[in-house]
């Protein structure tokens, strides 16, 4: 059914496409601003569906469609937390975006949002940890510090052998990834948005960073919009070589998901919270849901690896890793069975901040991407954020400018 109103949309969307540019529908009125968004991942659906809402005619692309499975929205599930260390605007982005997928799934009769709390294991020193919390206060995100011993207490599965204390917040939790990223481009359609399943070609003898008017799609069509929103995930890299390129890399991210014991649900939502643990290198993890095992992954950033042509295989070694983590800090699930795997990217910058800016050759040209690992939650606060932005003709804040990377090449940590 789903597919269905995704299918009939796109047949709907070429025959608009035919409407012309300016049509304002209505003779007489103003021609509505036409803005392009290209790739409908969490930071495009969501940008369109606001630039849409903010009055603007507006064309959604995809070489693939929304959460397909090269995207970095791809997959079952994302964490959505507001721990993210001192001196950041992420926790009250994320507070945002809370409040925002809660009423989207009111709106929508749908659940994306899983409050199933989230456990972030520290050590003693844990100077991120601390100084997550005055945020966590200012935001109006409900946390609790936790000791060692109350911890065991609560989750007795959990080894919290070397965890020192913990934050648990128990209004946060995961969000269906793949799901929603479809469900926010079939309501940008039903609120009146036109949505292409083609890819943005370079303009013919240009990169897209020089100088261009119209652009060249996959299908033999051009378009030409008022105003260009680029959220092509970690594409951006290679369409923005020169921009983008130097502060930017794609790394080969593998996700694990272990079958908990037959009859045994201490490992599933409702029994344990997602959790993370900061200890030597970043651990995080989905209890089981929807019956597709129980998640864990290594936030350490991977190989290169090539958005469209890479293979996506795991690497055993990576598999050994997590399996003695997985033996070590969740013991009932000794020697689980791995039963599902993927393989993801990050479009990391070299800081993990966002990038939201115009491109310096184009001013009609936006630049949104770089989640670096953490960005899926943040989708609808980013995309009313951007929107605002580009229909206000604003500047960024400049945490997410590009003359960041002159001054400061690397930095923050921020992963999931
Ligand atoms: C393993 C893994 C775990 C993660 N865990 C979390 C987490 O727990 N919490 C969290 O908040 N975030 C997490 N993230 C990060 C988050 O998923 C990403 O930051 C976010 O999904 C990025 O969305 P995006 O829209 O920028 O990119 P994408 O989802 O990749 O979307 C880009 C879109 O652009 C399209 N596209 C590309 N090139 C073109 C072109 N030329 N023409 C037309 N379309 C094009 C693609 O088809 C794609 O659909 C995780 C990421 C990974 C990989």
């Amino acid at each position: 059914m789903r597919r269905l109103r995704l299918e009939m949309a796109r047949t709907h969307t070429k025959r608009s496409a035919l409407n012309g540019r300016h049509s304002s529908g209505r003779s007489g009125k103003k021609p509505r601003r036409h803005i392009a968004v290209i790739g409908a991942g969490a930071f495009g659906g969501w940008t369109a569906l606001y630039l849409q809402r903010r009055g603007a005619r507006v064309t959604l692309l995809d070489a693939w469609g929304p959460g397909n499975s090269r995207a970095s929205s791809g997959g079952e599930t994302r964490v959505i937390r507001g721990v993210y260390g001192p001196d950041q605007p992420y926790t009250a982005l994320a507070a945002r975006a809370m409040q925002l997928w809660r009423e989207h799934q009111k709106r929508w009769r749908r659940k994306f949002f899983f409050p199933a709390g989230v456990l972030w294991m520290a050590d003693s020193a844990a100077e991120f940890e601390r100084g997550s919390l005055p945020l966590l206060k200012e935001a109006g995100i409900p946390f609790e510090e936790l000791t060692a011993s109350q911890m065991t207490r609560r989750w007795p599965q959990i080894n919290f052998e070397r965890s020192a204390w913990g934050i648990f917040e128990p209004q946060s939790g995961y969000l269906l990834a793949r799901a929603s990223a479809r469900a926010v481009v079939e309501h940008f359609l039903a609120e009146g948005g036109d949505y292409r399943q083609a890819a943005v070609m370079s303009p013919a003898g240009a990169a897209l960073d020089s100088e261009w008017r119209t652009l060249k799609l996959s299908d033999g069509s051009s378009l030409a919009a008022d105003s260009y929103v680029f959220a092509c995930g970690p594409w951006l890299g290679t369409l923005f070589p020169r921009t983008i390129g130097p502060h930017f890399a794609s790394t080969k991210q593998d996700v694990f998901f272990f079958g908990t014991p037959p009859s045994d649900s201490r490992y599933n939502e409702g029994s344990i919270p997602v959790w993370a643990d900061h200890r030597d290198h970043f651990m995080y993890g989905i209890p089981g849901n929807e019956a597709r095992g129980f998640k864990i992954a290594d936030d350490t950033r991977g190989p290169a690896f090539d958005p469209t042509s890479g293979e996506r295989v795991i690497s055993h070694r990576r598999l050994a890793e997590v399996r003695r983590y997985l033996d070590y800090r969740f013991p009932g699930m000794k020697n689980a069975p791995l039963v599902e795997s993927r393989v993801c990217q990050y479009e990391d910058t070299t800081d993990h901040n966002f990038i939201i800016d115009r491109h310096p050759a184009q001013a009609s040209l936006w630049i949104v991407g770089g989640g670096s690992g953490h960005g899926f939650k943040h989708g609808p606060a980013l995309g009313e954020m951007v929107a605002n932005l580009v229909i206000r003709d604003e500047m960024s804040p400049a945490n997410f400018r590009l003359s960041r990377f002159k001054r400061r090449p690397t930095g923050g940590k921020y992963a999931k």
